[in-house]
């Protein structure tokens, strides 16, 4: 089969691979949509804790076309999505629901061979049915996954008015998942022009557009969602939340990154900050707001490229190209 190995930092390829077998309790997918996420730019760039080579990939959707011998719940032929993260389901994290700190933690498309080849393993408990989802929204299963643990960590009200700070994907997919929580108003603050463009969009009357953080009112929104990651950014969200309000600090920041923030603000007002570490069983829920149509992420994905234009997609991305959205990779050749 053909696959995308990256051999170390700024090193990837095409290769051929043999075709994976599922063990006892695997099931094997035929890969048909693959998103690029930060994770995997990360594994590219060598800015992240992982062992090479490896096929990166974590987000994506394609049918099981074979089945270990302990597989019960699913069939050659269902349309399915992944969820990356395999517990050992044993440790004391586990036993406490905490699945996303399991201490045997391993990770398809980090650790274990990824989405971004023609064919992957997954044990069954990770896999998961999505009717007939279209597969580029299966591929956003585990971002939304990740989204909705947030965003229920942040415990948005009904009429809460909110503000999202940055509107790539994963600010798209928060302002989405907000608006279906009944925010009365969400304020989305991006530089970048296209993007607003874009988030304004997806909620009509509701939304409100900011380019400059610097006019954004001080004290003023019951929840702020940072989907930047930038310290500098995080910092300021203090400023911008209400008196008694909520911080949910969802960008990923460089590693071994300070945030300064005012410490005195943060008493006087009495915040609640918070943050979200990938997810914990929310694949079902993801897929159920898709199929509902209560979230609808078709018009996310902005490209679809072949294996061979990895890095490519890698560059569209970081250099802020405008239009792109979500890159999903397409590995078998016309799908
Ligand atoms: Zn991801
Ligand atoms: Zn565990």
């Amino acid at each position: 089969m053909k696959a995308l190995v990256i051999d170390g930092p700024g090193r990837s390829r095409i290769a051929e691979l043999p075709r994976p077998e599922p063990r006892a309790d695997e099931v094997l997918i035929e890969v048909s949509r693959c998103g690029i996420c930060g994770t995997d730019i990360h594994i590219y760039r060598g800015e992240y804790l992982g062992t090479y080579p490896i096929t990166p990939g974590h987000e994506f959707s394609g049918t099981v076309v074979g089945k270990g011998s302990a597989v019960k719940g699913l069939a050659i032929g269902d349309r399915v999505a992944v969820e990356p993260n395999i517990s050992c389901d044993s440790c004391p994290a586990c036993l406490s629901n905490r699945q996303n700190f399991c201490e045997n933690w391993s990770a398809v498309g980090v650790t274990l061979p990824g989405g971004m080849a023609e064919y992957v393993c997954a044990p069954e408990k990770a896999v998961f049915k999505i009717g007939m989802l279209p597969f580029a929204s299966g591929a956003f299963v585990e971002p939304l996954s990740c989204v909705l643990h947030g965003v229920q960590k942040a415990r948005p009200q009904l009429a809460d008015n909110i503000l999202v700070v940055g509107a790539g994907p994963i600010g798209l997919l928060l302002i989405k998942t907000l608006i279906a929580t009944g925010a009365s108003s969400i304020t989305v603050a991006d530089k970048n022009q296209g993007r607003l463009a874009f988030a304004k969009t997806e909620g009509g009357a509701i939304i409100h557009t900011m380019s400059s953080l610097d006019e954004l009112p001080p004290d003023r929104y019951d929840l702020v969602v940072d989907a930047t990651g930038a310290p500098s950014i995080m910092g300021r969200t203090i400023a911008w939340a209400r008196p008694g309000g909520r911080i949910l600090l969802f960008g990923v920041p460089p590693s071994g990154s300070s945030v300064s923030f005012d410490a005195f603000a943060i008493f006087r007002k009495g915040l609640e900050i918070m943050s979200s570490y990938t997810s914990v069983r929310n694949s079902i829920q993801a897929i159920r707001l898709m199929q509902s149509g209560q979230i609808d992420v078709s018009h996310l994905a902005s490209h679809e490229l072949p294996l061979e234009k990895f890095t490519q997609g890698i560059e569209l991305i970081e250099n802020g190209t405008p239009g792109v959205m979500k890159i999903l990779m397409v590995p078998k050749a016309g799908e």
